[in-house]
């Protein structure tokens, strides 16, 4: 079979060899547009499994915690929206709890892969959604009812690095046949907050201003439209110094540098930006804590002692998925929450009362 990353990796050498090294988060944005255009890479057989597809349980909380606040304020008119759905096990979970809450909302999604918009066709055929390319074209009549998990995580990210001569941005160049990443030549210095400014030699500062500039956009929206968003990714509730950037490929991590757009890049998400753009959109934040937390303040664990109720074979296979989606040990403390919603709007559960 052809190489189906051939193209990439040539594309990306002829432009390295005929203009310089190209940015990282150039080279981030093209590898995992390529990656997820070409693959459905969820599940055993492909790169990663997240949380809505080791349970039901996952999406019936998110749900349930939408509906309980769209209710709450009086908005049954709200729209449900999610970013990067994926295969749609997260909206279908999701939208079936909100049905039985008297919920029936549109569906919009917001994915870029061609594959996985069938994927998601297919197993939501009975909610006819609606496909947007980028957050800009959703609804502008009604409130938004906002669902991600792991999808800041794939957004290309920028690097800054501290060298003996000042900051540069991290470019990715060749070394004979391979590429690596390596700092720029133009002084980045003005790029670098004031209080960073003076880090150690080779300080890495990660940022991602495609996240910043959607949840700013999709906070302006709540603001105006009214509305609630859960953002769920793996990160950090502080923002972080160093590279988080990293492969991973068949369920293991191997080298982002090697064959771009057949592994899945991914970097740690920085909550603390996305809850600041998104105060300075609008919006009031409702929390942010852990993945683990949160299910548990929502009943996850009451939900899988009905779920092992019911079914005597599942006791075993729901106990380890609740295991696996709330210990700290797993994914319960590496995978965070945050949630926001408009002023006007009550306070989402699962949080203490709200940061001002
Ligand atoms: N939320 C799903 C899938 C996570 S994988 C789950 O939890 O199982 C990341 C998802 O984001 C995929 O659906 C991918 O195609 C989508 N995606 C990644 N970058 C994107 C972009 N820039 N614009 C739109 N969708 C994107």
């Amino acid at each position: 079979m052809d190489r189906p990353d051939a193209s990439l990796t040539d594309r990306f050498a002829r432009t390295i060899a005929h203009l310089g090294p190209i940015p990282l988060a150039q080279y981030m944005s093209e590898a995992n547009a390529h990656y997820y255009a070409h693959r459905d890479p969820l599940g055993v057989a492909g790169d990663f499994i997240t949380a809505p597809e080791i349970s039901q349980m996952f999406g019936e909380m998110l749900g349930g915690w939408l509906a309980d606040i769209a209710l709450r304020a009086g908005a049954a008119n709200g729209c449900y929206v999610e970013l990067g759905p994926g295969r749609g096990t997260l909206a279908r979970d999701a939208l079936r709890v909100m049905k039985g809450a008297g919920l029936t909302p549109p569906v919009h999604l917001v994915e870029g892969s061609p594959v996985l918009r069938k994927a998601q066709g297919e197993l939501l055929a009975g909610y006819s959604p609606a496909f947007h390319d980028s957050v800009d074209s959703l609804p502008e009549d009604r409130p938004l009812l906002i669902l991600a998990n792991e999808f800041f995580d794939a957004l290309p990210v920028r690097q800054l690095i501290r060298t003996g001569e000042g900051w540069r941005e991290m470019v990715v160049g060749m070394a004979g046949e391979r590429f690596v990443p390596v700092p720029g030549d133009r002084p980045m210095d003005a790029a670098v907050p004031d209080a960073r400014r003076d880090a150690p030699e080779h300080t890495i500062i990660e940022v991602c201003p495609a996240a910043s500039a959607i949840m700013r956009e999709l906070a302006g929206r709540i603001a105006k439209q009214g509305g609630a968003m859960l953002a769920v990714d793996y990160g950090h509730l502080q923002s972080f110094t160093g590279s988080s950037l990293q492969a991973v490929r068949a369920h293991r991590k191997t080298d982002p540098f090697t064959d771009p757009g057949e592994a899945d890049l991914t970097a740690h998400v920085d909550f603390a930006a996305l809850a600041q753009a998104a105060q300075m959109a609008g919006c009031r934040i409702d929390g942010m804590g852990t993945q683990g937390e949160f299910l548990l303040a929502l009943g996850i664990a009451h939900r899988a002692a009905a779920l092992a109720r019911a079914n005597a074979n599942a006791a075993k296979p729901v106990g380890e998925a609740l295991d696996r989606l709330v210990s700290p040990q797993r994914m319960g403390t590496l995978f965070k929450v945050l949630a926001l919603a408009a002023h006007d709007w009550p306070q989402g559960a699962g949080f203490a009362p709200a940061v001002q």
